[in-house]
């Protein structure tokens, strides 16, 4: 049972620096009372060895779905539930605001830890709104002992820097720079297997422009498969990333939103001890600066890398299919004049750029000679 290690001394004051380690942990929708309950238990036995971190439980009350017919999560039933886990296990509870309403309904529930969702993000009208709703609470309430609210802000579903920084300027403006968390969930358009693309230089161009900011990291989200939510997280730590955002069911294959990438509570103990081995301090938690910067170059090499491939596989597809037009129409797979037309472009761009044409002219034969292996294909 709770050990009572996560009291907080005081429920309603939650400060973050920057160095401070975070780990959101918790389902992705709030499904029952029992439901959270286990999750709670879940969460707090999985982080039992781990008082340096702060710990919050999440769990959506309103789920964002792309097509309609899916559970759109319980409300403002599952405000009373997280209530009720915050005052009897003394955790820190948030959920998700995309609304002003939702907002107001969230802090008169007593929660003061809110997450801004990857596609509220993207709307600048909406977080306006949402940053209002703060606002005004935060008059209202001035006069109380503590008045801390929390923001963690997911990064908008495209790739735009700028916009995920407003929102959290935006925010930072209302709450205090100390009290926002960015949260990088990836962007639309995975590849390799994942649920979205990770664009690691994106935020670390974020972390360089807002470096007081704590900067979590969802493999939950990015990843979209359990399986594969211990890879990427490992590179949370690899990148000196402020914690983890992570999606937790008591029984993931009954969930009633993003079943396939939620651990169980045991998948996520095994993966907080392998990350975390032992207990962790402040400091030990945090990789040397050389292991960072030389990992955040690696990242960005897997993932150009990456790119790089797809684009070679896309174009071994269109290989294929110019096969098969040039057979339908009787004509030669080789043709010298159009061949002699791409080397030269390519050696002259090659010089111009500094590339040694030697080698250029090799990495051309090769995607050249598969290209017409493939175009030999049916
Ligand atoms: C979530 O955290 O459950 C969620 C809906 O996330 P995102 O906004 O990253 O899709
Ligand atoms: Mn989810």
């Amino acid at each position: 049972m709770y050990d009572g290690s996560f009291i907080l001394s005081d429920k309603k004051t939650f400060t973050i620096d920057s160095k401070q380690k975070i780990l959101v942990l918790g389902p992705c929708a709030a499904e029952s009372q029992q439901q959270l309950l286990e999750a709670a238990q879940g969460v707090i036995a999985a982080c039992k060895h781990l008082s340096a971190f702060r710990v919050i439980f999440r769990a959506g009350a309103w789920k964002p779905r792309t097509q309609p017919g899916f559970f759109e999560g319980m409300g403002e039933r599952a405000l009373g539930w997280l209530r009720q886990i915050q005052d009897d296990f003394g955790i820190e509870v948030a959920t998700e605001v995309a609304t002003e309403q939702q907002t107001r309904l969230a802090l008169s529930y007593g929660i003061r830890t809110l997450w801004i969702g990857a596609r509220t993000t993207t709307n600048p009208f909406l977080v306006r709104q949402i940053a209002d709703a703060c606002s005004e609470w935060l008059k209202q309430n001035s006069r109380a002992s503590s008045v801390n609210l929390t923001i963690m802000v997911k990064n908008p579903v495209s790739p735009d820097l700028m916009l995920w920084q407003g929102a959290l300027l935006r925010f930072a403006g209302i709450v205090g720079e100390e009290n926002v968390v960015a949260v990088h969930r990836g962007f639309t358009g995975g590849t390799s297997g994942l649920r979205n693309a990770p664009k690691w230089s994106l935020a670390l161009q974020l972390h360089h422009l807002m470096p007081h900011v704590p900067l979590l990291l969802d493999p939950s989200h990015l990843a979209g498969d359990a399986v594969l939510v211990p890879q990427v997280a490992k590179k949370a730590v690899e990148l000196a990333y402020n914690g983890l955002m992570i999606e937790m069911h008591p029984k993931p294959e009954q969930a009633l939103s993003d079943a396939a990438q939620q651990l169980t509570p045991r998948g996520l103990s095994d993966l907080l001890r392998d990350l975390y081995a032992t207990e962790v301090t402040s400091s030990q938690a945090t990789p040397s600066t050389a292991a960072t910067g030389l990992a955040a170059f690696r990242a960005q090499f897997d993932e150009l890398d990456d790119e790089l491939w797809q684009l070679i596989l896309r174009r071994m597809e269109l290989s294929v299919q110019i096969g098969n037009y040039k057979r339908q129409h009787h004509i030669p797979v080789l043709q010298s004049d159009r061949w002699q037309q791409l080397v030269h472009d390519r050696l002259v761009w090659a010089e111009k750029n500094n590339l040694s044409e030697e080698n250029v002219m090799r990495i051309l034969d090769a995607i050249h000679d598969e290209s017409r292996r493939q175009q030999g294909r049916d």
